[in-house]
């Protein structure tokens, strides 16, 4: 086989990765499950560790020519433990949903009674949500939030007595405020369930100090790498003192579920590399600095989004995401308003507020995180800005209303998608936002 490289193999595949890196550099991602990985981790990615087959464990493999591959895995799974005190770490899973799925395979039955937090109020598809694998094999009692944002722990205790289920979530892919691991631990050993964080959001800040760590209070931890992390794509699932203590065979059980209990065969051993090499630079005095710098801007954006008369849900943030409530431009609004800012170099994504009126497909509010921009190095007053374009960009489009008809409603959005690309004041503002990045460039 030829040398190439991807340029001269596939040029038309290379040009759209320069396309989408020059989409990054211009803009501003603010999906708050987005990151921009360090050059580092793209490296060990793309490595040459994508050819190897490992099924099995350090030491207990199927396939002949692991021994270096073991050394990798070994250095990934220490490094997690040091990073989130834990006695034991399974770094393969492929990504968060099966991070989850191999939970349930290692602690529940089918047909066992499981509780999450809602997926309209902020909880993830794999917590129990209608039309997942999640809700289909086991009993899913969902817990929900306030109109403030905020979790009612005694309609959670009552039906936790009630359903008495085998496992309960905490942690949540929209929530802006800490997760409340003590609250929930208190419910859970009240009724003997299994309690499992799900922090794929908040890792980073976890190890940076920015949030408090759920060891203590949970049995598991699941995780991804690729949020505040900051690392490739994937999971990890661990298993804390409290767990082994409830349940000595529990990080067996949950190893055998990640293979071959079924969520996945061969591991990514690229990806374990990448992941060990997130850990470490996530264990450094800078990464801290990161994680807390995150918080900051995030409590700054909140800040000068109210003083610009913006609604955000529970009036602030004390993680590194928030979510704006539209519910007072008419229902669905959300669509709208990430368009416009799409179109203006702002990358958000539409989301459900709480007592959302509309639906997850046509939600209500937008979910805005600052974990991407400030690992380019953006401080609070660049969120002061950043205010100030949202308002103008939400200026352009708050006089509009999402029609109630299903069929006329896909064609106002199709029509409204024509428009708002012409729209100059939006080009003149993604002028504006390009120039603010190109003092910022990108890790790679
Ligand atoms: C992102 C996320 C996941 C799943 O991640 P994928 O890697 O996309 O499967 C799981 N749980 C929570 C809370 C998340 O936010």
């Amino acid at each position: 086989m030829k040398k190439l490289t991807l340029q001269e193999q596939d040029p038309e595949i290379a040009a759209l990765i320069r396309q989408e890196l020059q989409r990054r550099q211009d803009g501003l991602e603010m999906i708050p499950s987005e990151n921009h990985t360090s050059l580092a981790v793209l490296e060990a990615l793309g490595s040459v560790l994508t050819d190897k087959y490992s099924e099995g464990y350090p030491g207990k493999r199927y396939y002949a020519g692991n021994d270096i591959v073991d050394k990798i895995e070994i250095l990934a799974q220490e490094r997690a433990k040091q990073a989130f005190l834990v006695p034991h770490a399974n770094v393969q899973p492929l990504s968060g949903t099966p991070a989850n799925t191999a939970v349930y395979l290692a602690v529940c039955e089918p047909g066992d009674v499981i509780m999450g937090q809602n997926l309209a109020d902020g909880g993830h598809l794999t917590h129990g949500a209608k039309g997942t694998f999640s809700a289909r094999f086991y009993k899913s009692v969902p817990y929900y939030v306030e109109k403030d944002g905020s979790i009612d722990f005694k309609k959670v205790r009552q039906d936790a007595i009630e359903h008495k289920p085998r496992l309960i979530w905490v942690g949540a892919s929209a929530y802006p405020k800490l997760f409340p691991f003590k609250e929930m631990a208190e419910i859970a050993d009240e009724v003997g369930a299994y309690l499992v964080a799900d922090i794929a959001h908040v890792a980073g800040l976890v190890i940076a100090g920015a949030h408090p760590n759920p060891a203590e209070y949970v049995h598991i931890i699941t995780t991804t790498t690729h949020k505040t992390l900051r690392g490739p794509r994937g999971a990890m699932v661990m298993v804390t003192q409290k767990g082994l203590d409830k349940d000595p065979d529990l990080a067996k059980k949950i190893d055998k579920a990640v293979f071959p209990g079924g969520v996945q065969a061969g591991p990514h051993n690229h990806q374990t590399a990448a992941i060990a090499v997130a850990l470490k630079e996530a264990m450094t005095p800078e990464f801290k600095e990161y994680g807390h710098q995150v918080v900051k801007n995030a409590k700054a954006l909140a800040l000068a989004l109210i003083e610009k008369g913006i609604e955000i849900v529970s009036g602030g943030t004390e993680n590194h995401l928030m979510l704006i409530d539209l519910t007072a431009y008419g229902k669905g609004h959300g669509v709208f308003l990430e368009e416009a800012l799409e179109r203006a170099g702002i990358t958000a994504n539409k989301n459900t507020v709480p007592k959302d009126p509309s639906s997850p497909f046509y939600p209500s509010g937008l979910r805005l995180g600052t974990p991407a921009i400030t690992t380019r190095g953006m401080k609070e007053e660049d969120m002061k800005k950043i205010a100030e374009w949202v308002a103008r960009v939400l200026e352009e489009v708050k006089d509009l209303r999402l029609v109630e008809d299903k069929k006329e409603r896909v064609l106002q959005v199709r029509q409204f998608k024509k428009d708002i690309a012409e729209n100059q004041k939006l080009k003149d503002i993604k002028q504006e936002i390009k120039e603010l990045c190109s003092k910022f460039p990108l890790p790679y």
